[in-house]
């Protein structure tokens, strides 16, 4: 028995056979060429196949990964034709003499030198890039076929030095019980795969890659972290033990994902799913989201050097909708601010940034930028059942001052004959003490309210949600937010409006009964905890 630690990039605990993929070195012999013709004819038409490959590879993303992670291979794509790249290529055929497989390699090398010299994570990203792309054309110039799933016949534990992103998302997602890598970190493609496959996954190991282990029966703790190889027979059986217990009550969990969450007494509260872009959609739909409570817009707008276009959003609203297939998503215009930088912006420093320039306040004093983002939404609404909420409201005026906005945007659409839903509903965050306290006012101005209970308790309970020193006043059951609560709920009520919970108390057990005595319309919670509440409303 042996055991090695990682670091733990997805949770869970499997037992299984470990399969060891290895991409073989492909020998590429020099050798010189007389036919300089025929060469780039074989290279033209390996460039050709690489791209229709890669086009297969994005739309295959898309389903399994999300728009975001399906990037890589537009990037590979735009790799792969550049023009240095290719020219380099073009040259050791045409005046060295080089065949194109070894034209392409000795480009590889090159390449990989420049972008792994550069003391930057963007550009050592690029450098493994470039092996990747060369690989692909070298295995297509030599009609190599990509066997990568071939030999995956049982779901295996999958053990890697470490795994290019066209590999990882290549990967037979039904052979797989989990992802292990000797390099990687918890950012990496791979980690973020296991996450939204929702399956085990270990990476960055103390111990080297190991081609011997393959075919060894292990287990994958990757609640300890560790993958333990040849594991003994007292091992195995409290493992086996555990295992049986999570699938018992995963497989029970599963049966709820076409339920419908009705309570005790009869009441029937939807449980949908939080999302931050359309890379958490596979779990939600996996688990049978009801919609998309909130959608954190904020998200398409940090990690990046500039804002992202109308049309960027556009698409990216467009295709959560369609997949949402007719289901409400709920789009939260960008809240932007305190925690979520984005230096780009170039928003002035503040001393309290909680209490400060943030979402709609932003938005009501950059109406272009604000602008921009509704007319994506707006237009995406033609597509799919998408309804906007208005984050951080506070008072009636930045409701009105916000629809004012909305209804010039249905003017100019109308005027370019752009189609949208006219009839796309406004709803609001209740986020703080104020909204909750006037709930009965901002009632008359929407058609729903969420309850962000993250931000209602700081904002109730003057507790910074960043500051772990205070952690203790950080009481979320307090009776004040729960009072917060059941009043918004009745103005709700009272006026047709739906009221739901959006924050991370929607998913809260102890909260449960209080939803369902307060008639919350629906919850919305991390894909991952979809039919944990749905089992709990069920037996409340
Ligand atoms: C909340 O405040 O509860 C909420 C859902 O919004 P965020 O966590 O994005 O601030
Ligand atoms: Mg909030």
């Amino acid at each position: 028995m042996k055991t090695i630690k990682g670091t733990i990039a997805n949770k869970g605990l499997v037992l299984g056979k470990i399969k060891v993929f290895y991409d073989e070195k492909i020998n590429i012999s020099k050798e010189k060429i007389n036919d300089t013709a025929s060469e780039i004819n074989k290279l033209d038409a390996a460039v050709k196949k690489s791209i229709d490959e890669l086009d297969k590879l994005f739309e295959k993303a898309k389903v399994d990964a999300g728009e975001e992670e399906a990037q890589i291979f537009e990037v590979h794509k735009m790799m792969i034709d550049d023009i240095e790249y290719q020219d380099e290529i073009r040259r050791n055929i045409n005046e060295e003499k080089d065949s194109a497989a070894y034209a392409v390699s000795l480009a590889e090398e090159k390449f990989y030198e420049i972008f792994n010299s550069m003391d930057d994570e963007y550009f050592s990203q690029r450098a493994k890039d470039i092996k990747d792309i060369s690989q692909r054309l070298i295995k297509n110039i030599l009609g190599i076929k990509n066997s990568f799933n071939e030999g995956l016949e049982e779901k295996v534990i999958l053990y890697a030095e470490d795994l290019l992103p066209s590999q990882t998302l290549n990967i037979d997602k039904d052979k797989l019980l989990a992802i292990v890598t000797v390099k990687g970190s918890t950012q990496s493609h791979t980690a973020i795969l296991a996450k939204s496959m929702n399956i085990a996954s270990l990476v960055n190991l103390d111990s080297a890659f190991d081609k011997s282990i393959d075919g060894k029966t292990a287990i994958l703790d990757a609640y300890e972290g560790a993958l333990i190889i040849d594991p003994d027979e007292k091992l195995l059986k409290d493992v086996k033990e555990r295992i049986e217990k999570e699938e018992k009550r995963k497989l029970e969990l599963e049966k709820l994902k076409t339920a419908k969450a009705i309570s005790k007494d009869g009441t029937y509260i939807s449980v949908y799913a939080n999302i931050g872009n359309s890379k958490d959609l596979p779990l939600a739909l996996k688990n049978g989201a009801e919609g998309i409570g909130l959608f954190r817009t904020e998200f398409l707008y940090l990690g990046r050097d500039s804002l992202p276009t109308e049309e960027e959003q556009f698409k990216e609203y467009k295709y959560v909708a369609e997949a949402m297939e007719g289901k409400e998503v709920i789009v939260r215009t960008f809240d932007i601010g305190a925690d979520k930088k984005v230096d780009y912006l170039n928003l002035p420093e503040e001393e309290n940034p909680a209490l400060g320039y943030r979402a709609i306040r932003i938005c009501l004093d950059d109406t272009d930028l604000f602008k921009s983002q509704l007319r994506a939404i707006i237009r995406a609404s033609h597509y799919g059942n998408i309804k906007i909420m208005l984050p951080m409201i506070n008072d009636v005026w930045e409701v009105k001052k916000a629809k004012e906005l909305i209804k010039e945007i249905f003017n100019e659409l109308k005027e370019k004959n752009i189609p949208f839903n006219e009839d796309i509903e406004v709803g609001i965050m209740i986020e703080t003490p104020a909204a909750a306290i006037i709930s009965d006012d901002l009632a008359k101005e929407v058609s729903f309210f969420s309850i962000g209970t993250n931000d209602l308790t700081q904002y109730t309970l003057a507790v910074d949600r960043q500051n772990e020193k205070i952690a203790r006043h950080r009481d979320i059951h307090h009776k004040a937010i729960l009072k917060l609560m059941e009043m918004t709920a009745a103005n709700a009520k009272k006026n047709g409006v739906k009221i739901s919970v959006c924050g991370e108390l929607g998913s809260d057990p102890d909260l449960t009964e209080f939803y369902i005595k307060n008639k919350f319309d629906k919850l919305s919670v991390n894909p991952g905890q979809i039919l944990e509440l749905k089992d709990r409303i069920i037996n409340s």
